[in-house]
């Protein structure tokens, strides 16, 4: 019997055959090649069946491939393996006095795993996390390595890819010189006449959080750039003392704020590496709407907040500016992004989750492809112009389907 995997919140446990964890390129090209169905895992933070490959199955887990890391200081990239996480890379980009564009909420991700699924932070003009990936590496379905760059007319498909082309073994990015960042955050913002877009636009990365157990925000987390000009935040008081995303749930979990400078890997991120991040019992959900319906989306949903509200720990507004990965959930539009950490109780969430749904439909949401969801996938594919040319590409690749999931059959439609 294949030994028992779930994902990291525990509120999946994949189905398969046989798990595999290759130690190198090789062992790992020789697996793909002699299995008739396969899916890869990442660091499991996905909270729906995206990574399942299913009784017939087999899971190759590539957190065991070799930790690359080749940072080209001259080019200004990075070449970093398929199973390496955020927080070694960003520690290591750093040392070499550079940065990432933007991060995640938390750097525990692969970064494989974390572009694969649209990964993206915050930011009115930062692109999701996908949009610095310039090259991929990929084992494809017979065992062969596929080289997929920026130029290449295939390229919109390879990052946002689902895990639907093959084993992702290496990714370049760009970077940037390093910068410091400053996290301010301020407390009790009213929903009553806000204006999203200027708070949002007040700094490099803005974060608003609410409980929704009334029609305001809990916090606002305003990460500037101290090569940026200092913001003025005249909607809410500043905190008086460090906050988490999550009420009740400890402070020292989270990355320093309080205005006080500190390097981009450890202020972009809200939770510190070596912590817990999050409040590890939940499950999450996330819509991407287009950006101009930001206001109008949160007052839906302040219009059934009694219902959101009993099985909610926190709500987060994000922006993420537009890219070009045809599976992005912010192609082709800026986008604001409503996140949802539930409960740990699917029965509970999941009707508030469909109703969610419901009342963002006017706005043409797209879900987070790793969190929970129920938008039937006709309205999906409605919502992604390029999917066609995704389909043909995961064809050309994987002629046979060997990559191919319940998931991504779903999402892709056809046979
Ligand atoms: C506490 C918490 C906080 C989060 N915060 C954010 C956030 O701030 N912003 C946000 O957008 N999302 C966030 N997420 C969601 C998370 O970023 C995504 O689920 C992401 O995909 C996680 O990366 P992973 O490596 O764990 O992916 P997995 O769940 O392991 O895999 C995701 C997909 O990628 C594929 N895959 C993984 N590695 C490879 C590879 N090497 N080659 C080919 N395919 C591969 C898998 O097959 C699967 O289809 C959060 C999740 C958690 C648990």
């Amino acid at each position: 019997m294949a030994e028992t995997v779930t994902n990291w919140a525990g509120n999946i446990t994949y189905a398969a055959k046989e798990v595999h964890r290759p130690g190198s390129v090789e062992a790992l090209r020789s697996l793909v090649a002699a299995s008739a169905r396969v899916r890869f895992l990442g660091s499991g933070h996905s909270f729906n069946r995206i990574a399942e490959p299913g009784s017939e199955g087999v899971l190759l887990s590539l957190a065991g491939l070799p930790p690359l890391i080749e940072v080209d200081t001259a080019a200004r990239t990075v070449r970093v393996g398929g199973g390496v996480r955020y927080a070694e890379l960003a520690a290591a980009v750093h040392r070499h006095g550079l940065a990432l564009p933007n991060m995640a909420s938390l750097p525990h991700i692969s970064v494989a795993g974390s572009v694969a699924t649209g990964t993206h932070g915050s930011g009115d003009a930062n692109g999701p996390l996908s949009s610095a990936v310039r090259e991929v590496e990929l084992v494809t379905a017979d065992g062969e390595t596929v080289v997929l760059a920026r130029g290449d007319a295939r390229f919109g498909g390879a990052v946002v890819n689902l895990g639907a082309l093959g084993a992702v073994t290496a990714l370049t990015l760009d970077l940037e010189p390093a910068f410091e960042v400053e996290q301010h955050v301020f407390v009790d913002l009213p929903l009553a006449g806000l204006d999203h877009a200027a708070v949002a636009a007040t700094a490099y990365s803005v974060s608003v959080f609410t409980d929704w157990r009334a029609p305001r925000f809990n916090h606002v987390w305003v990460k500037r750039r101290t090569d940026q000009p200092l913001p003025d935040f005249p909607w809410a008081a500043p905190a008086t003392e460090a906050v988490h995303p999550v009420p009740g749930m400890p402070a020292v979990n989270c990355t320093q704020q309080s205005g006080v400078p500190g390097p981009w890997h450890e202020r972009l991120p809200h939770f510190r590496a070596e912590f817990m991040p999050s409040s590890g019992a939940e499950i999450q959900s996330e819509y991407l709407l287009p950006r101009p319906h930001a206001t109008d989306a949160l007052h839906a949903l302040d219009g059934i907040r009694d219902v959101i509200a009993p099985v909610l720990q926190i709500c987060e507004i994000r922006t993420v500016a537009a890219d070009e990965q045809w599976l992005s959930p912010s192609y082709g539009r800026d986008t604001v992004a409503l996140h949802f950490t539930w409960i740990d109780n699917t029965a509970a969430v999941l009707p508030v989750v469909r109703r969610i749904e419901e009342v963002l439909e006017a706005f043409a949401p797209r879900p987070h492809w790793g969190k929970v969801f129920t938008v039937p996938s006709a309205a999906l594919r409605e919502r992604y112009p390029r999917l066609e040319d995704f389909r043909a590409l995961a064809g050309s690749l994987d002629p046979a389907g060997k990559f191919r999931n319940a998931f991504v059959r779903d999402v892709l439609g056809g046979e």
